[in-house]
């Protein structure tokens, strides 16, 4: 898919990015989290395509099994991401990083593995009265 729109994925708490190489999904780098689950220490890489949704884990053959609530950390300073208030329709909590350096906007996604309610996706900032849609 080549016109589709990639995000790097900025640690706000250090600034560095989470893009990496080590793991590719679809063809594009991934950004690279640590996840820390009961009894777990995984590394989560995520899509760097937005819509895409794809994850790959290591170690590999480790699972985060569905509905699984997760903490996630960057893996640079090791704290973990910020969260916004407001919950998941699913009752998860949503965290966020930085689209790419330079610009404000974010991209969010749920810690809930498997969660349909809430998928990762870009900050909509409102240009006007928009009708709540249906
Ligand atoms: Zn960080
Ligand atoms: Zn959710």
């Amino acid at each position: 898919m080549p016109n589709s729109k990639l995000f790097e994925g900025i640690c706000p708490n250090c600034n560095k990015t989470l893009l990496t190489d080590k793991v590719t999904i679809d063809g594009e780098k991934t950004v690279h989290f640590k996840v820390s689950a009961p009894g777990k220490n995984i590394e989560l890489f995520m899509s760097s395509i937005f819509n895409n949704f794809k994850l790959k884990v290591l170690p590999e053959g480790e699972k985060i099994d569905k509905g699984l609530r997760v903490k996630i950390f960057c893996p640079h300073c090791e704290e973990e991401l910020p969260k916004i208030q407001a919950p998941c329709l699913c009752g998860g909590d949503i965290y966020y990083i930085i689209e790419r350096p330079g610009l404000f906007e974010h991209v969010y996604f749920c810690n809930t593995n498997g969660c349909h309610e809430q998928k990762m996706q870009e900050e909509k900032i409102p240009t006007g009265n928009t009708p709540a849609s249906p």
